[in-house]
Formats: structure tokens, C-alpha cells, sequence
């Protein structure tokens, strides 16, 4: 996530930024909207689901080639991650393109070293102005009954019988999707609005499980709203054909049926599935280095869209180069009229239409931004949460060194300004960068996370030393690649690299 506050295009011949103040959008909570949801979640009229029942074993993924979604040097991780969770979903997209129907079957095994009792999906829907019913759940085969809590944004599954460490079982269910047709909650990622559909978090995902048990909360509004495993999607979407589609992963099939189309996608490992689709959409499409870009927008924004994409190329090798390869053979980029400059999806990005418009001084920081969260919240998860620090303060150093290494010590300086400026416009509280988005205000969690939280890691350069430091993000990324960072884990990766113990500097600038 990338929001507005003050990004300019760092120019390098010029000794002052004409850096552009602008009003944080002020989110307005329409909580009217959220007395509105009902409790009743049960679905009576929905068609049982036509997907075939996933098998209770652990080759499903071998049944699909999602090595062919990966770059070589990654496709061992298919093995790794066999017990990963695997969702089979079919969306099926109205002519109005903001009523979606859905069926949705996961395998799913325990990974814990405890016996689950429950399992616990979010249904985002039902917080992000939308509304989520759900119908026909059940485990095994069998008709479950379950509890709703968070507002109706987490579903409760008893089990008849717990499941213990490695066992697997098979959740199923039908679920009726009305997408908000404003962009007001949550910058707007779950929206139809201005021609988009922004389909975001739109299926019963699986909560994390962690040493906090399931870990489930209702997101702030000032910051990303999942925490995830990585996960395995095939995903069949039937949909108007007057619409372009993009999804998360690789299309691997289409079918035209008189005016719809139906287009099954193939992502994995990943943490999440997005799919954007518009009438308006054009696809600008660049190949770099077995990786191929794409940008879904509209025509007369073309110019923009190209920029972007030589941005993402440059991202992607400067990131390949400092941290590890870009493991996918694809990046998409979707225009969307979120409230962001841009958000993260795994394989994919969301940026506001607004900033592909010409001359605008946001886009390359925020393609450089967004890209950098392919390695940090994607490749290398956290709890958005609780830790964003963990995605977002890495992500703004990622830019940083983005500047550096394409314009020298002049692009070094200018984006430092600008994270610099967010952390003085709160006073440079000393306030620590390690807190939980609640914890901030919306100009705090600005300056702190986007600002001071990217300047430690040149303290932490500077204190480590050059050679160890660029060791450690190496270490850091490779060893944690396709499992879940936290603020310990990066902290002991750091004192490996350089020998040395960082507790004060970390009591300085991130502990509470
Ligand atoms: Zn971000």
C-alpha cells in the first residue's frame, strides 16, 4: 500500500523537489453502511457448487503446472510447500460487473504442531462496503454450522472432529458478493467504480494461524487489511465478455460463450488472488528477462502505463539483483480509482488511475514501491497488521535504493527527502516503528512507517557496516522466502551478518 502524501518524481538536476503538498484523503467511515449488514448470513438459493470435489491428498498440486508460473531456480518450492492450503474457486461476474457468485473448496491441513479443533476464514467483503452471504458450508462433505464474529468478517468452522498436525481436511461452500460501488472504506480496493471492478479478499480466506492461535482482527482503515499463508488458487471466473480481465497467476484457459467468457487462472504460491476487470481496459505488455509485464489500463493513459513498465523492468533487476529473483514468470498492473497511489497483490499491482496521467511527480516512486512488495509482503510475508513496519518501511528503503541505483547519490538524496518530510511533518517523534497500525494516528503511521521506519535501515547500514547490511536483506529475504518475517527474525538475521548485538538500536527506533 502506497498512499498519498508527498512523492515527488525525485529530479535530479534539480537542486530543490518541487515537492507537492497534498491533503491526505480524509476516509470518511460510513458506518451506516456497516449497522446495515445483517447477521443472517445464510444463503438459501444458491445452486450447489459445479467444481468437483478436491481429493484428500497431498498431489493436488501436482495435478497443475504452477511450475510454469515460476522462474527455475524457485519450482523446488512446489515440494516445500506441498501442505500449502489449495483453493479451488469459480466467480461468476453479473452484467453489472458488482454482483459475484461464488463456490469455493479448499484443501486444507494443519501445519501447526497442535490438534485444531476449528478453522477460521476471513470474508473481507463484509468490512471493506460490501456485503458477503454465505451458504451450503461444509466439512468433508458434511453440513457444518458456523459462528460469525468481527463484524461478520471471520467465519467460524467447528470441527466434528479436530484435525491434528498434518491431517487434512476439504471445506466447501457457496458465497453472494454485492461489491460497493464507492471507494470510501479501505482506499477502496474492494470497489466497482469509474468502469472498474476491483475484486480484492472476495473469497472465504484462511486466517493465520501463529503463536497468537487463529489470528484474526478487523483492519484499521489507514493500512492493508490481510495477513496470509502462502496458498495454491485455480480459479474459474465467468464473466461479461465485454469486459478485459486480470488475475492473480496465469491464465491458463478461455472460453467464449455468446457474450460471456469463461477464464480459469492457475497462481501459486501465493498469498492472496485479485482480479480486476474493466470495458476500458487496453494491455501494454513488456517482456524482460523471461518475466513478462503487463499494465491493464486505458487507452489515452498509454504514455504513463509504459513509464510504469519501464519503472517495474528496473524495479525488478535492482530488486533481483540486492535481495533475490523476482520468482514469477509474470507482473501485472492494474488502473484502478483507489483512493492508494497503489496497492500490493501477490503477482500483481493496483495503481490509481490518476498518477499514470502525464508529468505526475508519484508514479515512479510508487511503481518502484509496489514493485519492492513483491519481495516484502509477498515473497517474505508479515502480519500487515500488527507489523507493518515489516512490508511497508522495507518497501520505502527498497525505493531508496531504487533512486540510488538509478540516478546515483542525486536520486539517493532526493528520495530520502521525501521520507525525511514525512517524518518531520509529525515533529520527528521519536515515536517507535515497530507498533501495530491501530497503535498510529494517520499522519503518525505516515511519518513513521512510510518515513523514520525506511531511515532506520541506513542506521542500521551504518552501524552494521555496508558489506553486512546488504548480506543481511540478502539473508533475510532468502531465508524467510514464502514464510512469515517478524521483527525478531530480522533482528537476529542482522546480528548474524555482522556479529554484533543491535538491541539498543532497535530499542531506539522500533521496540515500543
Ligand atoms: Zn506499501
Amino acid at each position: 500500500m502506497f498512499a498519498q502524501d508527498s512523492y515527488p518524481r525525485i529530479n535530479i538536476m534539480a537542486t530543490s523537489h518541487n515537492e507537492k503538498d497534498t491533503v491526505k484523503k480524509v476516509l470518511v467511515l460510513p458506518i451506516i453502511a456497516l449497522l446495515f449488514l445483517t447477521s443472517c448470513l445464510h444463503l438459501e438459493s444458491q445452486a450447489e457448487s459445479t467444481l468437483e470435489p478436491i481429493p484428500p491428498t497431498l498431489s493436488l498440486i501436482g495435478q497443475f503446472d504452477f511450475g510454469s508460473g515460476l522462474i527455475p531456480e524457485y519450482r523446488s518450492v512446489l515440494q516445500d510447500l506441498s501442505d500449502a492450503s489449495f483453493y479451488s474457486i469459480e466467480f461468476i461476474i453479473a452484467d453489472d460487473l458488482y454482483h459475484v457468485t461464488g463456490s469455493e473448496t479448499i484443501h486444507y491441513t494443519n501445519t501447526e504442531n497442535v490438534s485444531l479443533h476449528e478453522v477460521q476464514l476471513r470474508l473481507f467483503p463484509n468490512i471493506l462496503g460490501g456485503k458477503m452471504v454465505m451458504g451450503h458450508i461444509k466439512e468433508n462433505g458434511n453440513v457444518v454450522t458456523p459462528r460469525y464474529s468481527l463484524n461478520n468478517s471471520l467465519l467460524v468452522i467447528p470441527l466434528e472432529r479436530s484435525i491434528e498436525p498434518k491431517e487434512s481436511i476439504t471445506l466447501s461452500m457457496d458465497f453472494d458478493i454485492t461489491v460497493p460501488q464507492s471507494v470510501d472504506l479501505n482506499y477502496g480496493v474492494l470497489a466497482y467504480a469509474d468502469n472498474v471492478l476491483a475484486l480484492a479478499h472476495a473469497y472465504p480466506m484462511i486466517a493465520v494461524y501463529d503463536e497468537e492461535g487463529w489470528n484474526a482482527e478487523i483492519p484499521p482503515q489507514t493500512g492493508d487489511v490481510t495477513y496470509a499463508d502462502m496458498s495454491f488458487f485455480v480459479v474459474t471466473v465467468d464473466a461479461p465478455k465485454k469486459a478485459t480481465l486480470a488475475g492473480s497467476g496465469r491464465e491458463v484457459s478461455r472460453q467464449d460463450n455468446g457474450g460471456r467468457q469463461t477464464v480459469r487462472y492457475e497462481a501459486g504460491p501465493v498469498r492472496d488472488f485479485y482480479l480486476a476487470a474493466s470495458p476500458d481496459y487496453e494491455v501494454f505488455t513488456r517482456a524482460v528477462n523471461g518475466v513478462t509485464l503487463r499494465f491493464y489500463t486505458r487507452d489515452y493513459l498509454q504514455a504513463g502505463a509504459e513509464f510504469a513498465l519501464d519503472v517495474a523492468a528496473r524495479s525488478l533487476e535492482i530488486f533481483g539483483e540486492r535481495y533475490a529473483p523476482y520468482p514469477y514468470t509474470e507482473l501485472d498492473f492494474v488502473s484502478t480509482p483507489t483512493h492508494a497511489l497503489g496497492i500490493e497483490y501477490p503477482g500483481m499491482i493496483a495503481i490509481t488511475h490518476s498518477i499514470l496521467e502525464p508529468d505526475n511527480n508519484y508514479l515512479e516512486a510508487t511503481i518502484a514501491h509496489e514493485t519492492a512488495h513483491q519481495w516484502f509482503y509477498n515473497l517474505v510475508g508479515n502480519d500487515q497488521l500488527d507489523d507493518p513496519w515489516l512490508d511497508e518501511s522495507l518497501a520505502q528503503f527498497a525505493t531508496l535504493q531504487y533512486f540510488t541505483d538509478e540516478y546515483g547519490s542525486a536520486g539517493e538524496d532526493g528520495f530520502r527527502s521525501t521520507l525525511a518530510g514525512r517524518w518531520s511533518r509529525i515533529g520527528n517523534e521519536n515515536i517507535p516503528v515497530g507498533l501495530p497500525v491501530q497503535d498510529y494516528s494517520g499522519a503518525e503511521y505516515s511519518g513513521i512507517i512510510y518515513g523514520r521506519g525506511a531511515l532506520f535501515f541506513e542506521s542500521l547500514r551504518e552501524q552494521m557496516g555496508r558489506e553486512a547490511f546488504e548480506s543481511f536483506i540478502k539473508s533475510y529475504v532468502q531465508n524467510n522466502a514464502w514464510n512469515i518475517g517478524t521483527t525478531e527474525i530480522l533482528k537476529t538475521a542482522a546480528e548474524a551478518q555482522c556479529g554484533c548485538d543491535l538491541s539498543d538500536l532497535f530499542k531506539d527506533w522500533i521496540y515500543p
